[in-house]
């Protein structure tokens, strides 16, 4: 086997090195993993530009990346589903599997969870990698490797709208249009969605949720008061939003989501702002707007590889660039400054389209 493992490692705030690493052993239940490409992900750039989040702190040199797909090029011994040779998408956390979480199936809640790059677990933009097979998707020959990566964030998307129970009819306000308030329109549309509006800061963006299907848009804007932008909103969606999920996590963005919200609705928040957040909760509490939190997703995979082996969702309009891991410093560079109106910007350890069967 090659001896090339390059390796994107965060030693610190603006501290990432490519570096050679071993090739690692794998367990009996674990499969060896050629990587094809890794996108980059706002909590990557987070890690590299604050060193932490939350509670999680780099204090250790961690392999960064966790939007991946790969080959398989070694099955553990006890490797039923998979074969050397398959295409897989990589689900980034791996649980206990014993604990009441993930005996009921909420697995994302897991306190043992083990989630590629949150400090202390490695991540995968590497050359070769290890990972529990039975978190590995195996791709149909016509969805590409990046959509395979791009499933990750997908999946977060397939997560809020459940959460949300977004479906037939749904009118459905999404805060954010980020590459996380982009995956969840495009979801929250094929789950049946009747009208999307999606909201943000900037018009780059929202031209891109308006390119995608969105059926409105509302620029956020420091020269309108709260009322002014919850009225914007109502007026384009005349019985006032059902479901409204918040893709940004500002406070000013989760009070306009309860304050938007049509009596007997729900919000979602899926983005993560500061700790805490001043909120009208009394209102929500008198119109009955449940709120309810997203934390990643949980058996969502399968359900984000379906929507794009099917074609009913089209992830890869998200990516806007490309680099190759020898170019990981400008690729996290375009990520966090958003240079040429940068959206998913995919970091390829193999040359392009190496193992597609069509071009991406
Ligand atoms: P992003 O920063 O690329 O996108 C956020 C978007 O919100 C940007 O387009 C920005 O212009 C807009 N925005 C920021 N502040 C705003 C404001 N005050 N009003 C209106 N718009 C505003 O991030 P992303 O990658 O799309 O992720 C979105 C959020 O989701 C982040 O907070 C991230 O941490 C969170 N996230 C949560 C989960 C989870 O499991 N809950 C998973 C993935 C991401
Ligand atoms: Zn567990």
């Amino acid at each position: 086997m090659a001896k090339d493992n390059l390796t994107a490692v965060l030693y610190g705030v603006e501290d990432l090195r490519l570096e050679q690493r071993p090739i690692p052993e794998i367990s009996d239940n674990e499969v060896l993993l050629e990587m094809d490409c890794v996108g980059i992900c706002g909590s990557d750039v987070h890690y590299l530009v604050h060193g932490r989040i939350g509670d999680f702190v780099v204090n250790k040199p961690m392999i960064i990346g966790h939007e991946a797909a790969g080959v398989v090029v070694k099955c553990g011994k006890n490797v039923k589903n998979l074969v050397v040779g398959d295409r897989v998408a990589i689900e980034p956390g791996v649980p206990c599997r014993l604990c009441q979480f993930c005996k009921i199936g909420k697995y994302n809640l897991c306190p043992d969870m083990v989630f590629c790059a949150t400090p202390p677990y490695d991540g995968n933009l590497t050359k070769y990698y290890r990972h529990a097979a039975d978190f590995c998707f195996k791709l149909p020959p016509h969805v590409t490797m990046e959509e395979g990566a791009l499933l990750e964030p997908l999946s977060v998307g397939v997560h809020a709208c459940r959460r949300a129970d977004v479906g037939l009819g749904s009118e459905v306000l999404i805060l954010g249009a980020g590459p996380i308030g982009l995956v969840t329109l495009l979801v929250a549309q094929s789950m049946g969605a009747s009208n999307i509006v999606i909201t943000d800061l900037s018009q780059n963006r929202l031209d891109v949720a308006k390119s995608l299907g969105a059926m409105h848009t509302v620029l956020i804007s420091k020269d309108k008061t709260e009322e002014q932008t919850v009225k914007e909103i109502q007026g384009l969606m005349p019985n006032s939003p059902d479901k409204t999920i918040d893709c940004c996590g500002a406070e000013s963005t989760t009070r306009l989501a309860i304050l938007s919200t049509r009596s007997g609705g729900c919000v979602v928040i899926v983005g993560m702002g500061g700790n805490e957040s001043k909120l009208p909760l009394i209102n929500a509490c008198a119109r009955e707007v449940d709120i309810r939190g997203v934390f990643r997703y949980c058996n969502d995979y399968s359900t984000a590889l379906a929507l794009v082996a099917s074609g009913k969702v089209d992830a890869k309009r998200l990516v806007t660039h490309h680099f190759d891991i020898t170019e990981t410093a400008k690729a996290f560079e375009t990520s966090r400054y958003g240079h040429g109106g940068a959206i998913k910007v995919m970091i390829h350890c193999q040359p392009r389209d190496k193992n597609n069967n069509k071009p991406f």
